[in-house]
């Protein structure tokens, strides 16, 4: 099977086609067909703006699309914020330096007299695989880490260079795409979403 990748941002892409190497036919992107479209994500959940992605390629191109809706949620900041609005989190347009601050400066504002707030976070990823006739598969993933104030690497993009990964005791920033992808939100929901595609198919 071909698939579309309804999204825009380089960083996901990569990571993405890294992760589903061998998996369909063939991996393209809105670039390679020469479509340039802002999608509006006006869902109140991962899942609900992963559909909106997907569903919108899939009816403009013909072809199964896969939309990713990810974001980071601090736990001190109730579980689900930034959530959905990671992106933006500081505003428009997207700026990842811009928002890294935002976050940290809530968390600081938390931490006054010496109370110390829970760091630990998640990121959390939503993938949909959607037909053109609006019938879809999904798949969710997690990775836990803490929140920290120092900036570690380069790597990556977002919030990758304040969040410490539990599992790979370094930050996302400091991780290589391929250490990141062994554990990361992405590649989990990548993977669950396989999974599922797989039980359909009924192997
Ligand atoms: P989306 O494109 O609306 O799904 O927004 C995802 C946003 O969540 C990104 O712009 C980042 O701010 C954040 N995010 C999602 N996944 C990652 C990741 O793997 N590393 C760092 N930040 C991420």
């Amino acid at each position: 099977m071909k698939a579309v990748l309804a999204s825009n941002n380089k960083h996901k892409l990569t990571e993405i086609k890294t992760i589903l190497a061998g998996k369909f036919e063939d991996i393209l992107t809105l670039k390679d067909l020469g479509i340039d479209v802002e999608i509006e994500e006006n869902g109140k959940t991962f899942e609900e703006n992963a559909y909106i992605k997907a569903y919108t390629v899939a009816k403009m191109t013909g072809l199964p699309s896969i939309g990713d809706d990810s974001g980071i949620c601090a736990i001190a900041l109730g579980g689900n914020e930034p959530g959905i609005y990671s992106a933006r989190y500081a505003g428009e347009p997207c700026n990842d330096a811009n928002n890294n601050k935002k976050l940290l400066d809530k968390l600081h504002s938390l931490e006054k007299d010496g109370f110390q707030a829970d760091r630990t976070a998640y990121f959390q990823s939503v993938v949909v695989l959607c037909y053109p006739d609006g019938k879809y598969i999904s798949g969710s993933g997690r990775t836990y880490g803490k929140i920290i104030d120092e900036y570690r690497g380069s790597n990556g993009f977002g919030y990758d260079p304040i969040f410490l990964s539990d599992e790979l005791g370094k930050t996302f920033g400091e991780a290589v795409m391929q250490e990141k992808n062994t554990i990361s939100h992405r590649s989990r929901a990548l993977k669950d979403l396989l999974d599922r595609m797989q039980m359909q198919n009924g192997n």
